[in-house]
């Protein structure tokens, strides 16, 4: 974690400002302040308490009992009762969230390294941001002095790929797959990465100049809900993007839907191997992604096929629908890009106008 992070962050239950303990650093270089590695980010309004581990911000309801053990030393070396108190609290997180998060973290743990993720490297993946999460409105070259964000970033290629042409840019993702995020670019002086979910985004409302998310809200309880939570911390007059499912035609959602009510209700690791084995299948269910073995090996297209059977949610949307939803979020200047469906839209600059 970089110090400069906090200014960006919040409490998600409480939006209040953080203070941060460190524990334990280790020296950037470069004349940049040192890493935070290990250390304890504490809400100044409700004391909620927030660990660092390995470098990361773990900003989830339960963060504090899954990586707060390891903090207790340091806590009681500082006196630091009131946050040992909350690694007993009754912070769970919910069995749905729980679902998504281990599910993507199979997935980002077995496949977060390959060089092509999703049928694209790093440079089409680049390519690929630019044409379906831009808004025809914004040029890359505009981007230097922008706060970014890519809510849920998975495998982290994209906030790499865009390290080099942006402002601070913050990606966050709701499981351990955050590690792979962080181990990709967090070389960069101006990247940075949060544990936490798209439900309870630890930032302040009206944040971001451009917030993209790829990918990610279809697979929550509430697709609408999460939708919602990250068009908030858009600030007016910035930019929001979203690429979800598609509907298809009524064959293909009536197999899948049938293939999926059994997949994701295997182990994963069982999930996994099967995955492997059914690789051909791509070309008879062609990937969202175009993801084949024409543009993939099949080990990477096997992280596709688990991508689409694992999520226990799952939403598909028509283009009409997801238009509504930037409309009734006052999203102004709406488009659809080529990839279906993704669609941007820029924030009204008077937000107490939504009725
Ligand atoms: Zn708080």
């Amino acid at each position: 974690m970089k110090p400069k992070l906090i200014e960006y962050i919040r409490c998600i239950y409480c939006r209040g400002g953080l203070e941060l303990k460190a524990f334990e650093t280790a020296p950037r270089g470069g004349g940049e302040p040192d890493e935070i590695m290990t250390g304890l980010l504490s809400c100044k309004h409700c004391g909620a308490a927030y660990p660092v581990t390995s470098g990361i911000p773990r900003m989830l309801r339960d963060s504090m009992n899954d990586h707060g053990p390891a903090l207790i030393p340091f806590l009681d070396k500082h006196g630091l009762t009131d946050a040992k108190k909350q690694i007993s609290a009754k912070n769970e997180l919910s069995p749905e969230i729980r679902q998504v998060k281990e599910s993507f973290e199979l997935q980002w743990e077995k496949w977060g390294m390959e060089s092509r993720i999703f049928g694209m490297d790093k440079k089409e993946n680049f390519d690929h941001v630019l044409a379906n999460m831009f808004h025809p409105d914004m040029k890359i070259d505009e981007m230097k002095g922008r706060l970014i964000c890519e809510a849920g970033c998975g495998h982290g290629m994209l906030v790499e790929a865009l390290a080099e042409r942006c402002g601070e840019i913050i990606g966050f993702d709701v499981g351990e797959g955050i590690r792979v995020a962080y181990a990709r670019g967090n070389e960069f002086p101006n990247t940075h990465y949060i544990q936490a979910s798209v439900l309870t985004p630890p930032f302040e409302k009206s944040t971001f100049d451009f917030l993209f998310s790829r990918g990610v809200i279809h697979h929550t309880p509430n697709t609408r809900l999460a939708f919602a939570k990250l068009a908030e911390i858009v600030t007016p007059g910035g930019y929001y993007s979203i690429w979800v499912y598609p509907i298809r035609g009524a064959a293909f959602e009536t197999v899948t839907k049938a293939a999926r009510a059994v997949t994701t209700r295997l182990p994963r690791k069982t999930l996994y191997h099967i995955c492997r084995a059914i690789v051909p299948l791509l070309t008879i269910f062609p990937a969202y992604s175009g993801t084949s073995l024409k543009n993939s090996n099949w080990r990477q297209c096997s992280q596709v096929a688990f991508d689409f059977l694992a999520p226990k949610y799952q939403t598909h949307h028509s283009e009409q629908e997801v238009r509504e939803w930037f409309e009734e979020e006052c999203f102004d200047k709406i488009a659809s890009r080529p990839d279906p469906i993704s669609m941007t839209g820029r924030k009204r600059n008077v937000p107490t106008e939504k009725t």
